[in-house]
């Protein structure tokens, strides 16, 4: 059996009850098969097997007191999986779901992104299963501060850098800085996704959702095709979902749908600037819910309980491109082929693993062009990298010049992919060429370190 098969098998049985870190290791291993004959160094001081293993997970307890005075429990995750070749970065998820195997399968993930984003970032992710909906500001808070509590002492701007991720927008970053700083007494670049106030940078929020279409671009552009009146599908309306919104308008498409955990509306008629405004009200500042947006304007349906992906297959919705902005393993096999037989092209994962193994399977078979999720929304971490340069640098730099350097990150991953694909026989197959570009350097930099 080959080097990378017996890993597979090995994480199985070691790291039992972990499914979500399983199916992470088994893609990732399976694309990396062909590096195993090209570099008998790293079978030889077994970089297969180590890679697999965190550096560190440290769990902790989050006691903190909600409004009525009752104390509460959460658990508090940090798993800290390579720094071979930068300090550790990757975001906090607050979210009930979250549990050791979701933060081991993110935090390997970022491993292979971070690097493709051609920054010196390490990877690693954290967080905790306490759900900030229904939650006050002030329980929000302490929630943050309790979190931080513990968590401070494992991280720092050298070594490691936590962001958002999903429940961890622009708030809870405050909260949480403004607790570190407090108890540290320093102002460093210890989170990302702060606001502009006291160190963030331009276009952070923007940044995953337009490195996406910035992707989907490059990816059409291999087929003479733009995103020019292109017909698309957009799950969620958390941050991600936000900025594809606005950059695939900005480009001349049409975005028809959007959701959430309760329900997905359909809008022919495109969410536009001004629907979008009120999309960002309605989730970054009321915190409400998607079935606003068919209250609020004419002629858009309101499916309770269904993903977009459900309605795609259940009412033959007619898509050019899919961008899942949600979590993982939204789009199933079934969903991927009525996505197909409905006219669907390209699938750019905004969200972390949206796509199952029977889903990306269907794309590979339709010559469907998909962009995985470590190449596709890498923009997001990339521009965290470039807000740690600015505050290393003492300085904020223009707009214009963020996304300029975010839009050439990817172009960058989009070439990167390709030759890598190319140079290792699965030419045009974005998904094996992110693992095995993402995975060299940090494989590379493993030998030369020796054995530690
Ligand atoms: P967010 O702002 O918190 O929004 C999350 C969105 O997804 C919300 O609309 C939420 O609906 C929906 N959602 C989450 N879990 C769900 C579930 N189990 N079922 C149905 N809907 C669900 O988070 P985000 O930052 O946009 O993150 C979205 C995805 O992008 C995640 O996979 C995340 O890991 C990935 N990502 C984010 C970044 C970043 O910079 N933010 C970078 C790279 C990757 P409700 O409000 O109803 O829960």
């Amino acid at each position: 059996m080959s080097v990378t098969q017996d890993v597979i098998a090995m994480v199985q049985e070691k790291d039992a009850g972990q499914p979500e870190f399983h199916q992470a290791v088994r893609e990732v291993m399976e694309s990396l098969e062909p590096t195993v004959k090209k570099h008998p160094e790293f079978v030889k001081n077994k970089i297969y097997e180590r890679i697999v293993v965190p550096d560190r997970a440290i769990m902790f307890r989050v006691p903190w007191v909600d409004d009525s005075g009752e104390v509460q429990v959460n658990r508090g995750y940090r798993v800290q999986f390579s720094n071979a070749i930068g300090p550790y970065k990757g975001g906090l998820r607050l979210h009930p779901s979250v549990n050791l195997s979701i933060v081991k399968f993110l935090g390997f993930e970022q491993i292979f992104k971070n690097s493709l984003t051609t920054l010196p970032m390490g990877g690693g992710k954290g967080g905790s299963d306490f759900d900030p909906k229904g939650k006050s500001d002030m329980e929000v808070m302490r929630f943050c501060q309790a979190f931080m509590r513990e968590l401070f002492r494992h991280i720092g701007p050298d070594t490691d850098v936590p962001a958002g991720d999903i429940g961890v927008g622009g708030r809870e970053i405050g909260y949480m800085y403004g607790y570190y700083k407090k108890i540290a007494n320093e102002h460093t670049s210890v989170l990302t996704g702060k606001s502009l106030e006291y160190g963030g940078s331009l276009i952070r929020p923007e940044a995953t959702g337009y490195g996406a279409v910035f992707l989907a671009a490059e990816m059409l552009g291999t087929r003479n095709q733009n995103i020019q009146d292109k017909v698309v599908a957009v799950s969620a309306s958390g941050n991600v979902a936000q900025y594809t919104v606005e950059k695939i308008n900005q480009l001349g498409g049409k975005v028809i749908t959007l959701s959430d955990s309760d329900g997905t509306v359909v809008d022919d008629a495109g969410v536009d600037e001004k629907k979008l405004e009120f999309v960002l009200d309605l989730k970054n500042v009321r915190r409400g819910r998607i079935k606003e947006y068919a209250d609020e304007f004419k002629n858009v349906a309101y499916y309770a309980g269904k993903s977009v992906w459900d309605v795609i297959k259940e009412q033959g919705l007619k898509v050019d491109l899919a961008f899942p902005s949600a979590h993982e393993n939204e789009i199933e096999g079934v969903h991927a082929e009525a996505l197909i037989k409905n006219g669907c092209t390209l699938v750019c994962e905004g969200a972390n693993m949206p796509s199952t193994v029977d889903a990306v399977g269907v794309y590979r078979e339709n010559k469907v062009l998909f962009g995985p999720a470590k190449a596709a929304n890498a923009g997001g971490v990339a521009t965290s990298g470039l807000e740690m340069s600015q505050n290393s640098l003492r300085m904020l730099w223009p707009r214009e010049e963020v996304e300029e350097r975010l839009h050439q990150i990817m172009k960058s991953i989009h070439r990167n992919c390709l030759e890598a694909a190319e140079a290792y026989g699965t030419p045009g197959d974005y998904a094996a060429g992110a693992n095995i570009a993402g995975f060299l350097k940090v494989a590379n930099a493993m030998v030369a370190y020796g054995i530690v």
